[in-house]
């Protein structure tokens, strides 16, 4: 249907559902991605929060890690979320042993910076390019941007100079979970880079 973007949400892992129903609130067509021929009928992709070593097993098993990381390459606008950003990130600190990333975000992360489970927190952001309402972000177990590399940019960062949330060109990685606070900006700017990038 015209002007409705087609999106998918990686589905093998993590809050899924959450990611799903915000989409479809905006007025997305949404796929549950499992497949590569999932993958192929969507024009932007939402990777949840969850565990990323469990994303990254599954990715593999299903023969989805590639044809993913062939998407990022080829310009599939792409919003990853903690364990998600995790995925889009060029390299991880505090990896298990052999944990492999999607790649496309010139960033080093590191994994459970902000301490445990017990430890998840809200902050509001300011985010210029999202406007002059702060985001409301949840930090639940998330990944910190420790360096960003020349071409990745900064959108927020925590008061103390911690990097949450970063954009390379159709990527953008989230620390925190937009979807469980009711931010709907990220996802927008997803599906406006969609609806770009699949000319509808
Ligand atoms: N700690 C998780 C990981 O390493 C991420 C947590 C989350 O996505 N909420 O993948």
């Amino acid at each position: 249907m015209a002007g409705k973007p087609k999106v998918g949400v990686l589905a093998l892992q993590g809050d899924v559902r959450e990611h799903a129903a915000l989409l479809a609130d905006l007025g997305a067509e949404v796929v549950a991605v499992r497949r590569p021929e999932e993958l192929a009928s969507v024009s932007g992709l939402v990777i949840p929060g969850g565990e990323s070593t469990v994303i990254d097993k599954l990715s593999r098993a299903f023969g989805l890690a590639q044809p993913i990381r062939d998407a990022i390459r080829g310009g599939m606008p792409v919003l990853g979320t903690c364990a998600g950003l995790i995925m889009l990130a060029d390299s991880v600190l505090d990896a298990i042993d052999g944990q492999q990333t999607f790649g496309g975000l010139d960033v080093v992360v590191r994994r459970n910076a902000f301490g445990r489970q017990t430890e998840s927190f809200e902050a509001e952001l300011h985010i210029a390019a999202l406007g002059d309402e702060p985001v409301r972000a949840a930090f639940i177990r998330g990944p910190v941007v420790e360096s960003v590399g020349p071409s990745a940019t900064t959108l927020a960062a925590l008061d103390d100079g911690r990097v949450v949330a970063v954009e390379q060109g159709n990527l953008i990685g989230l620390s925190f979970h937009p979807e469980i606070s009711g931010e709907a900006r990220f996802h927008r700017r997803l599906l406006a880079a969609a609806a770009r990038t699949a000319g509808v």
